[in-house]
């Protein structure tokens, strides 16, 4: 089933590799076609190249918009080598076949990327290019398919031992295929976008009445980034992919430090960058432990390494083997907090250097400089059979801002309590549901998540609150742990300053509810526990039994009339 390579096809907008690949084409006795500025990168080099317009008896023209759109050239390499009667067609008509075919495609997503007005984009989406590529895959049983120069080594192997086999072909054309899909995908959701901006499209959230429906191109095609050693469990294949036009997020993070990511570092940085960009004009740090936060602070004077030690405080216990994320650069002082504290990976838009000096220091701490994660968009989630798709919920949804609340109990809460309930409003979105956010001072001191009824969550947050904290002394303050596992901030890096029983925390804080509670029951335990303001969405039928146990209390109560679910 290996088929020799007589006669190649070369046409690559990214030449890199280029000259070495038709060095070792022309020593195996290779024919190269090529089209412009390719042809004239072979030539260069002092070897011999046929110019494609020598094929097809025309000139490229059109500005290189047709160059091989010929039957000459497409006939060459759809002909079915099984078939006499395709061989038969091609002698008397004068065209030879091509074995191989080397195509990279304009680079759209990276034109759309440096903020290139539209006309411009729309020129770089390749016609010929993705055409020679599909036929050619389609065509795998006689043609071989490169659309990257990463399989330009294994290409060269194949021919030096004679040609591709048929196995190689076929791996080659599914990934031509996956690559003009999601090329594709590319060009379909930006196209989508451009239409939605210019108001003629389906509309978006911004202009419409409720929700609105994603359109086709939401569910397009990622493209795979790379392969993962295991998923969640380490009995399960993964890979991680790219969405189409993507550039900031986890996916297509840079790594600076550290061993490879794996599937749940990569969902729960995801998870770590959500809560921590959902405090956009506040510095944040947010700290994730299998999906949910066990810790996110904000800096009222924008002092990072601050924010850390709050957020580590909320739950020491937990934070061990966490991953941290936020949405400022990571200074030094920051960094010397995290080196004696087991991280699994630390990622931020930047970090001083001094900071990466450091964090580079721990072999297996994954250091991510990220770009901030897009805030709208389609988020994917699989079902058995199909997938459903949302819009994201978004921060700067309307009702982050507390004078679009309703005071429901209690005295109208001063500035402080007032900025403590908007920051947990803002992080109860990070939380699973069923969702419960103590708050202090900007951060976050008891989470109750993921029970499957509100009362629990309530209990939680509370116990929470109460048991696993470290004391915190303001700026000086550094976390400790509270088992002893965490590898308490010491040998003076940080200066261990925290080591005294865990506080009452829940006591004067304030709660966050991500939905309605249905019943007094939950906000009960909350005010048992010295809960003094409360921020909750409202719409439950038994609102006014909720209401009037908080004003029993003499509890702050604000509605929001927004819901935070998150599962
Ligand atoms: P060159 O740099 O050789 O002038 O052009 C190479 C690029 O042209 C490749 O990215 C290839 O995909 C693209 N290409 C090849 N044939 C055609 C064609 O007929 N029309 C268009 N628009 N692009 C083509």
């Amino acid at each position: 089933d290996v088929v020799p390579v007589r006669r190649a096809l070369v046409s690559v907008y990214d030449k890199t590799g280029l000259v070495e690949l038709a060095t070792a084409l022309a020593a195996a006795g290779v024919e190269i076609v090529s089209t412009g500025s390719t042809a004239a990168t072979i030539a260069a080099a002092g070897i011999a190249v046929t110019g494609v317009e020598r094929v097809t008896g025309f000139p490229e023209c059109l500005e290189g918009r047709v160059k091989t759109l010929h039957p000459a050239v497409h006939a060459g390499i759809l002909a079915d080598r099984r078939k006499p009667d395709h061989l038969a067609q091609l002698d008397s008509l004068g065209v030879a076949p091509l074995d191989l075919v080397v195509v990279n495609l304009y680079p759209f997503a990276a034109t759309v990327a440096s903020g290139a007005p539209f006309d411009a984009c729309v020129e770089q989406i390749d016609i010929g290019g993705p055409s020679m590529v599909r036929a050619a895959a389609k065509n795998h049983p006689g043609v071989a398919i490169l659309t990257s120069p990463d399989q330009y080594a294994e290409a060269v192997q194949a021919i030096a031992d004679g040609g591709f086999s048929l196995a190689q072909r076929r791996r080659l054309a599914a990934a031509a295929y996956a690559h003009t899909a999601a090329y594709d995908a590319a060009v379909a959701t930006w196209f989508a976008q451009q239409t939605e901006a210019d108001g003629a499209g389906a509309g978006t959230a911004a202009d419409a009445e409720g929700p609105v429906a994603p359109p086709a191109y939401a569910g397009a095609a990622y493209e795979r980034l790379a392969a993962l050693r295991y998923g969640e469990n380490p009995h399960q294949g993964a890979a991680v992919y790219i969405a189409p036009g993507a550039r900031g997020g986890v996916a297509n993070a840079r790594q600076l430090s550290g061993r490879a990511m794996s599937y749940n570092n990569y969902t729960d940085t995801d998870a770590a960058l959500r809560a921590a960009y959902d405090h956009d004009g506040e510095v944040c740090v947010a700290i994730i432990k299998h999906a949910n936060p066990c810790g996110v602070a904000i800096s009222p004077s924008g002092d990072i390494a601050q924010a850390h030690r709050l957020a580590h405080a909320c739950d020491p216990v937990s934070a061990f083997g966490g991953v941290i994320a936020t949405n400022a650069t990571v200074t030094a002082a920051m960094a010397h907090q995290i080196k004696p504290i087991f991280t699994e990976v630390v990622a931020a838009p930047a970090f001083e250097d001094e900071a990466l000096e450091i964090l580079r220091a721990k072999k297996n701490l994954r250091v991510l400089a990220v770009e901030p994660p897009e805030r709208e968009g389609w988020e994917i989630k699989q079902i058995s059979g199909g997938a459903v798709i949302q819009e994201r919920d978004a921060y700067q949804a309307g009702d982050d801002d507390p004078a679009a609340w309703t005071l429901a109990a209690g005295h109208p809460a001063d500035e402080a309590t007032l900025a403590d309930l908007r920051f947990a409003w803002r992080a109860i979105r990070s939380v699973k549901s069923n969702a419960i956010l103590l708050a202090s001072g900007g951060a976050t001191v008891g989470v109750g998540m993921g029970q499957v009824n509100r009362v629990d969550s309530c209990r939680l947050a509370v116990e929470r609150a109460n048991t696993l904290g470290a004391r915190s002394t303001g700026d000086a303050a550094a976390p400790a742990s509270a088992s002893g596992e965490t590898g308490a901030v010491g040998g003076g890096d940080a200066g261990r300053i925290l080591t005294g029983p865990a506080p009452e925390r829940a006591r004067g804080a304030v709660a966050a509810s991500d939905a309605f509670f249905p019943f007094a029951d939950g906000l009960r335990v909350l005010i048992d526990a010295g809960v003094r303001a409360v921020v909750q969405p409202g719409g439950s039928i038994r609102d006014e039994e909720v209401i009037a146990a908080a004003k029993a209390a003499g509890v702050t109560m604000y509605l929001t009339g927004q819901r935070h679910f998150f599962h």
